[in-house]
């Protein structure tokens, strides 16, 4: 079996989702996505000459070769990465469509067959930590056993502190990265009113987007310690990871990081110093499913689990959630798009996220068809569908 074409649609879901189709001389073919970005789909198309005429089923050789020769491009992190990420996952669904078994089978089969979900909650409507009471317990109607708020929205690097009443909005002076005492409180009334909103069986965590300072990030961490969250995810940068090791060690607050990093290699510092309690690659952004399952294996040896961040479409979700089985640490994923009403048209056959759990099945591959009308009538404009060029 030898790769005859690579090409990209990308589709403009609440991210911009860029399939990728590996095409075979048999007639097998594969589907792939990759995290959103600029340049994405161009570098998949930059991939194209490495991968024709290649047998698709060398995965681990294609990975290493797009790595080596499209390193000018810099993939040792980010988009040449993220491009990669879609590739390789195409070539696992490809190889299970061409053996007739899920891509589970390749990574040591299952732990589980039903992989659970985390509803992304945003914000409440306002800022009164009601709001986000009420949309806890809609999520929680809604099936999910889990689920994230974000924590330190709007975003304080866009907002006139000056002339706005709400207290979230009172970032204290948001370059230093202090937390006032008003957004303390604020962000301690918002974790406590969701807690008491759901009960205490359900899993709340709370993303910080990197905003804080270590020692403001410690007070915060403890002061949500009687909460019993999931996680406090990203309260310091992503850089320094023994001031991330340092937040981690300061709390019972478990501190979850690992969205920004790439490759194995991403992660090796932040599981071997512990710095963090959990891990959240991006899937179709940090390497794959190889590569994911490669870190999996890592933070196991230091019994760290892994809860993978998703913004991807119903392709690169699934695809995500096959490898998961057969992590004997996977602890949740992500689900990012509850405001996007056509995520599940985007393949046939059944909602691929059912009561907050992602049900898999025997079908070969990741086991999604893309409903092309859907793809089509929301394709990115000014991008082809599957053509020669992004
Ligand atoms: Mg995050």
């Amino acid at each position: 079996m030898k790769i005859t074409n690579v090409a990209t649609a990308v589709i403009a879901g609440n991210f911009p989702w860029v399939l990728v189709r590996i095409e075979t001389d048999t007639g097998v073919t594969g589907l792939g996505e990759a995290y959103w970005g600029a340049g994405v789909a161009e570098l998949v198309h930059q991939a194209k000459p490495l991968l024709i005429g290649q047998d698709p089923t060398n995965i681990g050789r294609l990975f290493d070769i797009m790595i080596r020769c499209l390193s000018g491009e810099g993939s040792q992190a980010g988009a040449t990465v993220t491009a990669i990420s879609g590739i390789e996952i195409a070539l696992w669904d490809l190889l299970g469509r061409a053996h007739g078994v899920p891509i589970s089978t390749f990574f040591g089969g299952r732990y589980r067959e039903t992989i659970r979900i985390y509803a992304d909650c945003h914000a409440g409507k306002t800022p009164d930590p009601a709001d986000y009471a009420e949309k806890a317990r809609q999520t929680v109607a809604d099936g999910y056993t889990a689920l994230k708020f974000d924590l330190d929205t709007p975003n304080p690097y866009t907002i006139d502190v000056t002339d706005d009443p709400h207290p979230r909005r009172h970032w204290f002076e948001p370059f230093n990265r202090v937390i006032g005492n008003q957004e303390m409180r604020w962000m301690v009334d918002v974790v406590r009113a969701v807690r008491e909103a759901v009960g205490p069986e359900i899993m709340v965590g709370m993303d910080a987007h990197w905003k804080f300072n270590v020692n403001d990030a410690i007070k915060l961490a403890q002061a949500l310690e009687p909460y019993d969250l999931l996680w406090l995810e990203d309260p310091i940068p992503p850089e320094n990871i023994e001031a991330q090791r340092h937040v981690t060690h300061s709390t019972r607050t478990p501190i979850c990081t690992g969205e920004n990093l790439y490759r194995k290699h991403g992660y090796r510092e932040l599981i071997e110093k512990q710095a963090a309690r959990i891990i959240a690659p991006d899937i179709p952004k940090m390497g794959g499913l190889m590569e994911a399952k490669k870190v999996a294996d890592h933070a196991d040896l230091y019994y760290i689990p892994l809860a993978p961040h998703n913004v991807a479409s119903p392709i690169g979700t699934v695809a995500a959630a096959q490898v998961c089985a057969s992590m004997n640490n996977f602890l949740v994923m992500e689900f990012h798009s509850t405001d996007v009403p056509w995520w599940d048209d985007l393949v046939d056959g059944e909602k691929a996220i059912r009561d907050g759990f992602i049900r898999l099945g025997e079908a070969p591959g990741h086991g999604l068809t893309l409903n092309e009308d859907v793809a089509r009538g929301h394709l990115k404009p000014g991008t082809s569908f599957f053509g020669d060029a992004p």
